[in-house]
Order: C-alpha cells, then structure tokens, then sequence
C-alpha cells in the first residue's frame, strides 16, 4: 500500500483574488468564521500528537490564500522547527511576496509553488477576478523576490483552462529557457465551477506537451519530483515543464496526501467527502489526541477504497461542490 506522508494544511479560506473558477461571486457569505479556525497551537499539536507519529513528514501550507493568516510566518517557523519535518512547502498567489518572502525564508520555508495563470495583466486581471488596480506586476515582482531571495527552483503552477489561456502555454514555457524554473501545467479540474465552462473544461496535458514539442523539442526530465507532476524538459532549457494531469490519468493509487481544511475537517481524497473527520471539534471538547491518532489511523488503512469509488462518478457528473479554496488546494 503506498505510504501516506503528505499533509496539505489549508490555513484559511479567504483571497485576496477571485479566480473565477475557485472563488465564485458571493463565495465571502460562506467563509469561516475567525473563531472556527484551527489556531496555530492546535495545528501544531495535531501535527505533534496525531500526524507526525503516523508518519506524516511532509506539509505544504496552502488556502485560500495563506498569506493573509495572521501568525502565518510564526506557524513556517514552529513547523520547520519540528525534527520530523522533511519537507515543507506553500502554495500561494505571490501576491504578498515582495513583503514577505525574506521573512518566510528566514522562518524555514524552502519551497514555493506561485499560481501565475497569465502573462497577461488584463487576462490575469479577468481570470483572477480583480477589478481596479491591476494586480499582475505586483504579482510578477513577488515572483522575482521570492526568486532573489534564495527560493529555488521556484515553481510556477498554472492551471489550463480552454479557451481562457490555453493559448498561452508556449509563452509560459518558455519561461524555463533562460530560467531555472519549473513550470507546471495543471488540468483544470470541474471542482465547484462546472456550469463556468461549458462541454469542455480542460485540456489532455498530451495536447499541450504537442504544442511545445512542435516548438522547441520536449524530452523526459532526469529531474524526477515526488509528486503527482510527469517532469519534462525543453532541450537546452535551464528549468523545467511539469504536467499534472489529473483528468487524463488517474494516478489515485500513486495518492499519498490527505488535506486538512481551514477549520480543521481532514479529508482524505480531494474528490469527494467520504471518510471527513472534524478534528477541531474533537480536540475543543476534549478527545484525547491518542485517539483521534487512532481514529486517523483507520481512515488511513480505508483511504485506497475511498481513492477509487468516487472519483469517476464525479468527474463525469460535475458534482463536486466544494471550490479548491475551501477544501485547500
Ligand atoms: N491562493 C493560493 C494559490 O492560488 O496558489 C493557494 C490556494 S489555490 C486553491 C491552489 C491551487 O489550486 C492554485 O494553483 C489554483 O490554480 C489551483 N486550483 C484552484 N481551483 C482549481 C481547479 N478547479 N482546477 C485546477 N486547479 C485549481
Ligand atoms: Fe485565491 Fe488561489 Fe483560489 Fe485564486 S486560486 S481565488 S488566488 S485561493
């Protein structure tokens, strides 16, 4: 049975962008309230006393935004600073990098996954649903700071949505020429958005590795990763291409993650809700941390049965309710 050692830790709901397809208009009336969040010491006791001890080693912080939690850089300290951790890393829109990327690499992070879906500040203003300001350089010049600051490779996640910047991917390519980069293309996923986009919701990463292929050549990196990602390298290319191609394959048997939400529900497959357990209720009234240590461990062993049942059932209907920024992307 594959190991599994992955915990991505959503620490709040909330953005500061509206990606159409992530936060839909009136999302903020369903937030979570402030006092129904996990605080950082129930995080870290729940990594200390139930995660950890299961084997758990790996943790990427991620939201909603997770830069807008108050105590954010505190909590990269506290879980760098736990022996076990081996690996640690963040998910963010980089918005907030040119302030803040010094301080979380002097906390202990390491790695950093930026969502940059256009190269184009109006169509990156349209897709990330921000009306005034435009908010593209600020992003950029996040992008370049987190890079001065030491993180490296920096990974840029790009989610492919047909018809929207699909036409943009030989552009975001080739970023990684002259850039030590990985730039990862993600099929796009009907999570809570499917009347947004019609028949065809996503793009085969097949179709994209063509395109570029047609280009500049593609081959098969030497640079594995330990994720759902397939490496790819443009000949020459100083970064790297990925392709995460969850729609196509189905890789639900390779799953070695479960996600904890914002307000403490872990969940152990993204498609659907089977087997949620809410672990801030239990540990406010009291339940003792070895057994809900227990109670995670037998979610563990059923988790391959709830891999598999559903997901097709809902990848075919479009059900899935639930947006990335609530689940935790
Ligand atoms: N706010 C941060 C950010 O945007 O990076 C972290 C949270 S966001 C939910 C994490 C990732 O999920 C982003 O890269 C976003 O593009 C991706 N995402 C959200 N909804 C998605 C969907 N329906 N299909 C594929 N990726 C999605
Ligand atoms: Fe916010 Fe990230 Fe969702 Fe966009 S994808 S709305 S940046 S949480």
């Amino acid at each position: 049975m594959n190991q599994v050692d992955y915990l991505r830790i959503s620490l709040i709901d909330r953005c500061n962008f509206r990606c159409q397809y992530c936060m839909p208009e009136g999302a903020e009336l369903d937030y979570i309230l402030q006092q129904e969040l996990l605080t950082n010491p129930e995080i870290l006791t729940l990594l200390k006393e139930v995660f950890i001890p299961l084997g758990f080693q790996k943790f990427r912080l991620t939201g909603g935004e997770p830069l807008l939690r108050p105590g954010v850089v505190d909590l990269v300290k506290d879980i760098a600073a736990l022996p076990q951790t081996q690996d640690m890393s963040m998910t963010t829109n980089g918005f907030f990098l040119g302030k803040m990327a010094q301080d979380l690499y002097d906390a202990g992070l390491r790695r950093l996954n930026i969502s940059l879906d256009s190269l184009n500040p109006e169509k990156f203003d349209k897709i990330t649903g921000n009306r005034g300001r435009s908010r593209w350089q600020q992003t950029w010049e996040g992008i370049q700071r987190a890079h001065q600051v030491g993180f490296d490779p920096l990974k840029l996640n790009v989610a492919v949505i047909p018809g929207v910047n699909d036409s943009e991917v030989l552009d975001l390519a080739a970023l990684t020429l002259e850039r030590h980069w990985h730039v990862r293309f993600i099929e796009f996923m009907p999570i809570g958005n499917a009347e947004l986009f019609g028949d065809r919701a996503w793009v085969p990463s097949e179709e994209l590795r063509q395109r570029i292929r047609d280009q500049w050549g593609l081959m098969e990196s030497q640079v594995r990763g330990n994720g759902p990602a397939d490496v790819f390298q443009i000949p020459g290319a100083k970064g790297t291409l990925g392709f995460i191609s969850q729609m196509s394959e189905c890789f639900c048997d390779r799953c070695n993650r479960m996600r904890l939400s914002a307000d403490g529900w872990l969940r152990p497959c993204l498609l659907n809700e089977a087997g949620q357990m809410d672990l801030k209720t239990s540990l406010r009234e009291g339940v003792e941390p070895a057994q809900l240590r227990e109670q995670v461990r037998q979610l563990l062993l059923i988790k391959p049965e709830i891999n598999f049942k559903e997901r097709d059932s809902g990848t075919e209907t479009g059900k899935y309710a639930r947006t990335m920024s609530r689940i935790g992307g």
